[in-house]
């Protein structure tokens, strides 16, 4: 249960004062972590990107002429536009004694006008100076303020970033009234390491940043910022460390597996297994057939084998009579892994069961029987898997499947549904060490470096935009031969509508050429339209599959030899590659084709050129880590770490190894949180949404 003095922060933004419906939504599209409704906290949580420094307060002969000053003036003169209609704008002067200012309004209101300025009276306006056709101007000042409004006027104002619909001072608002309903929250930080660092409290930190007095304030370098960050990188490492904490409490049980069923799969296989493959699997297996409970990460470039390892080692599972699940991020791919798993499971004997958000009533009430009574041996799905209906008879092991996303947390309650269940994390995303321990703790961690033999490298180009032509030709040629192609258009700034519309204008523009065979794909589409055009490209229906970058990469098309990335320039390098791994999946000589363009910053340029060079995923980690800070090497857009709203890892992972040694302290001397400290860090775990955690800490 969340304390309930958190509760006014977990209120929807939208019950702030000033925030209706419309900009509510906005709000929610801006704020929320998870597509929801943004929270009052969402809000605290984002800060600001910049400032407006309203400290110049010059008298007008010495203001500074395009930077923003604040003028203490008397207003001499309106002159409003000849006629109601005009479209000239209505003009006030005003004055010092050292010279005057025109203000100047557009479409205005003259009412407004005249009540805010009225004629003989003093006020101070704020805003950018400018020096137009040879005297002074404003236009629209930000700030007409009396002297009671300029009592009020932050010396210097934050700005946000925004999302289309939305203004400054909406989210101005929106965080004054966040800060109005603010708790006192207790300290959940030691008193000594808060002296040692200089920081304030959490609600001082916000206040600093929020309300910042001096421009820098809201640097990340700044001790409220690195506050912030603290609390936030503490907040993972304590619900890791106590995930881990329950998993080495709860005794693991030994599940010895006699090799019957793995030996079929294997015999099924048109290839034998790599040597890390082979590697992973005995380090997992040896894992299992140990007393300690598992936590094993199992990361591998995408197209490295990882599906096949998770498969043998649930087989093992099964050979020691327990149950294993496997849990995909989405709907596609969950089902893609059933169909995938369904021959080699049926050479074996394996009976596999799948559950997504989206069954039939009967089907799901059948699969749910028969899983209860141990007659489905695999269970693949979605989150689904979580829901509180689906009881395992004897759950072993859990392989979570996260492809490129960082939910570890939730899904680690995936150990709940069963009796010391043993849980794999597989990840497709190269993650150097340091990074590791951000995401997933100390886990164990094997490792798939080697692709599969029998590859044919990728054919990697970079091409400017304006070669477009060819590349249409050339993807002509190739989709008459039977190919098949991906497009995918590039993110657009912070709105996945536009980027919804650059790739519905692709899409129409290659239709033109091919017709039918051109099928698109993005994150607004329902469920299943996408499903179906991601079907109907598998089928071959058809040939070209026009995307954002918000569709599921997971998903595995052999016959796909041809990835065009337009604007690659806008891309990070890891989801480049993630991206390329896409194809070269099948037989076919496949291609990756960079549009890019013109001209080229040097970042973009390096990578470009790293791209072509290498296909080595974590090579390829390594150099982006190099080239932008480690922030991105997880292929987000932001500067944040996935699943961080505060922490920036280039400016605070130093902290990190801190926030740990911290974690573990705590967790081995106050695991069940009961100490004063204890009960304010569950605040904290709530208050970054690692609640999960707190489920697993042992009561009593
Ligand atoms: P990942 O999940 O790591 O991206 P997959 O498990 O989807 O990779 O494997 C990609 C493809 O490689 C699949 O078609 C799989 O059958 C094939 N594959 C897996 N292991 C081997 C191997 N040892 N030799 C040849 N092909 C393999
Ligand atoms: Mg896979």
């Amino acid at each position: 249960m969340r304390p309930a003095l958190l509760n006014p922060l977990f209120a929807p933004v939208r019950a702030l004062p000033g925030i209706g419906p419309k900009t509510g939504k906005l709000f929610d599209r801006l704020l929320s972590n998870d597509g929801g409704e943004a929270r009052v906290v969402d809000a605290l949580f984002h800060l600001p990107q910049g400032t407006i420094d309203r400290r110049a307060r010059p008298k007008i002969r010495d203001a500074e002429r395009d930077a923003i000053v604040t003028l203490e003036v008397t207003v001499t003169e309106h002159r409003p536009p000849n006629g109601r209609f005009s479209k000239a704008p209505f003009r006030v002067i005003v004055e010092d004694e050292t010279g005057d200012v025109e203000l100047v309004f557009f479409l205005a209101n003259h009412q407004w006008i005249e009540r805010m300025l009225p004629l003989g009276e003093k006020r101070w306006v704020s805003g950018k100076l400018e020096l137009w056709d040879g005297h002074l101007q404003m236009v629209h000042p930000d700030r007409v303020l009396d002297a009671a409004g300029l009592a009020r006027l932050p010396p210097v104002e934050a700005v946000y970033g925004l999302t289309e619909g939305l203004y400054q001072r909406n989210v101005q608002r929106a965080v004054e009234g966040a800060f109005n309903i603010l708790p006192v929250l207790p300290e959940w930080n030691d008193a000594a390491w808060l002296k040692a660092r200089n920081f304030p409290s959490f609600a001082d930190a916000l206040a600093k940043v929020h309300r910042p007095q001096h421009p820098q304030d809201i640097l990340p370098t700044q001790p409220a910022r690195m506050r912030l960050a603290f609390d936030e990188l503490l907040a993972s490492q304590l619900a890791l460390g106590l995930v881990r904490a329950r998993m080495r409490e709860t005794r693991g049980r030994a599940s010895l597996g006699d090799g019957h069923i793995a030996k079929k799969i294997e015999a099924a296989l048109p290839f034998s297994l790599t040597v890390s493959q082979r590697r992973s699997v005995d380090e997992i297996n040896a894992d299992l057939a140990s007393d300690k409970a598992m936590l094993r990460l199992l990361q591998g470039d995408v197209g490295s084998g990882k599906t096949l390892v998770a498969l043998l080692t649930m087989a093992h599972m099964v050979e020691a009579g327990r149950q294993a699940a496997m849990m995909a991020p989405t709907e596609i791919l969950a089902r893609q892994h059933y169909e995938r798993l369904m021959p080699l499971a049926q050479a074996a004997g394996l009976r596999l069961g799948l559950i997504t958000g989206r069954d039939k009533a009967g089907e799901r009430k059948a699969t749910l029987a028969a899983l209860a009574d141990g007659e489905i041996d695999i269970l693949v799905g979605t989150h689904a898997l979580f829901q509180e209906s689906v009881a395992f008879r004897d759950l072993g092991l859990a392989v979570v499947d996260e492809q490129h996303r960082f939910g570890v947390h939730q899904r680690l309650a995936l150990g709940r549904k069963g009796e010391a269940v043993d849980i794999l994390v597989m990840t497709a995303t190269p993650i150097p060490r340091t990074l590791v321990l951000t995401f997933f703790g100390d886990m164990d961690v094997s490792t798939l470096r080697e692709k599969p033999a029998g590859r044919t490298p990728i054919d990697t180009r970079a091409l400017p935009l304006d070669r477009i032509d060819e590349v249409v030709a050339g993807i002509g040629r190739a989709i008459t031969g039977g190919g098949r192609a991906y497009w995918v258009c590039p993110l657009v700034e912070e709105s996945e509508n536009l980027d919804v519309a650059a790739a519905q204008d692709r899409y129409e523009v290659l239709m033109q050429f091919f017709g039918d065979k051109v099928g698109l794909i993005h994150g607004k589409m329902k469920g299943r339209d996408k499903d179906e055009a991601m079907e109907r490209f598998q089928r071959g229906e058809t040939q070209i599959l026009v995307s954002t970058t918000v569709i599921e990469v997971g998903v595995d098309v052999p016959e796909a030899s041809i990835m065009v990335i337009e604007h690659a320039e806008r891309f990070g390098l890891a989801q480049l590659h993630q991206l390329r791994g896409r194809v070269g999946r099948g037989s076919a000589k496949s291609s990756c084709l960079l549009l890019y363009k013109t001209p080229l910053g040097e970042v973009a340029k390096a990578r470009i050129e790293i791209m072509r060079e290498s296909e080595d995923g974590f090579r390829i980690a390594e150099e982006d880590l190099r080239l932008r800070g480690e922030g991105e090497v997880l292929g987000t857009r932001q500067s944040g770490m996935p699943g961080f709203r505060l922490a920036q890892i280039e400016m605070h992972g130093e902290m990190l190894e801190a926030a740990r040694d911290d974690a573990r302290m705590i967790v081995e001397r106050d695991p069940e949180l009961k100490s004063p400290r204890g009960e304010a860090l569950r605040v904290l775990l709530y208050l970054f949404g690692r609640d999960e955690a707190v489920g697993l800490i042992k009561a009593g």
